[in-house]
């Protein structure tokens, strides 16, 4: 029986894409619209690809894109990410998080998700890369909502309907795991508890300040993440 829905950020949380991302958008646009560097001064930690795109537009034109534009962009977007993704350098997978997936991954109680700015085909080119793609079954994603409590409300909705808390069952508790203040905020608006990790721009008292349920330096300890989640019995394995 599932007791823990666990929901994933992923950039600056799972993975760094070492600014793969921003290079593959750079010239997704750029191809689109003439305008080079637009990514320049974006505020990008933990907004939607959708509202990354809008910025863009808005910065370097001046306007919207057009809805064809758009489209284009994100096409071209995923196009780049995969060869940017495989030459970056600065590609990383944080501290300890493919033993703790796979520890979550291996235990029947929980279930994995994700909750991601991303557009769902650039999140698993970017998890792909880093060889985490296969641990979630479920996800909210920059192309569900360009809105980030929307997609957040989304995947737990997602979440809990795998789970099934239906009649006679005691409703699974959902935890939501990211980097930024958006991911807190949105975690606790859709009734998760919150666990921030200062893996990315963010600090332990920034996150703090956001009263999440905790806060870790990174995911590397697998046995205080257990704790966090207070089931009964040590982890498997
Ligand atoms: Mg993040």
């Amino acid at each position: 029986m599932i007791e823990r829905i666990i929901v994933f950020d992923i950039d600056a949380t799972l993975i760094l894409s070492g600014g793969a991302g921003a290079r593959a958008l750079d010239r997704a646009f750029e191809e689109v619209t003439g305008a080079a560097d637009a990514m320049e001064g974006v505020p990008f930690h933990g907004m939607t690809d959708c509202a990354i795109i809008s910025e863009m537009a808005k910065r370097k034109l001046g306007a919207r894109l057009s809805e064809t534009n758009r489209e284009e962009v994100r096409r071209l977007y995923a196009a780049y990410l995969e060869p940017e993704l495989a030459a970056s350098p600065g590609f990383e997978v944080m501290a300890g998080v493919p033993e703790l997936l796979d520890t979550l991954a291996a235990d029947s109680r929980v279930l994995l998700g994700l909750a991601t700015g991303n557009f769902e085909e650039t999140a698993m080119l970017k998890l792909e890369r880093g060889g985490l793609a296969g641990y979630f079954r479920f996800g909210g994603y920059g192309t569900d909502s360009e809105s980030r409590p929307e997609l957040t409300r989304i995947a737990v909705e997602r979440g809990r309907a795998i789970a099934g808390d239906g009649a006679g069952v005691t409703a699974p508790l959902v935890y939501l795991v990211g980097d930024t203040v958006f991911d807190i905020r949105c975690g606790n608006a859709a009734g998760a508890r919150t666990v921030g990790v200062a893996t990315g721009i963010t600090s332990e008292a920034e996150l703090l300040a956001e009263k999440p349920y905790a806060v870790l330096p990174d995911l590397a300890d697998k046995n205080r993440f257990y704790e966090i989640l207070e089931l009964d019995g040590a982890p498997p394995g």
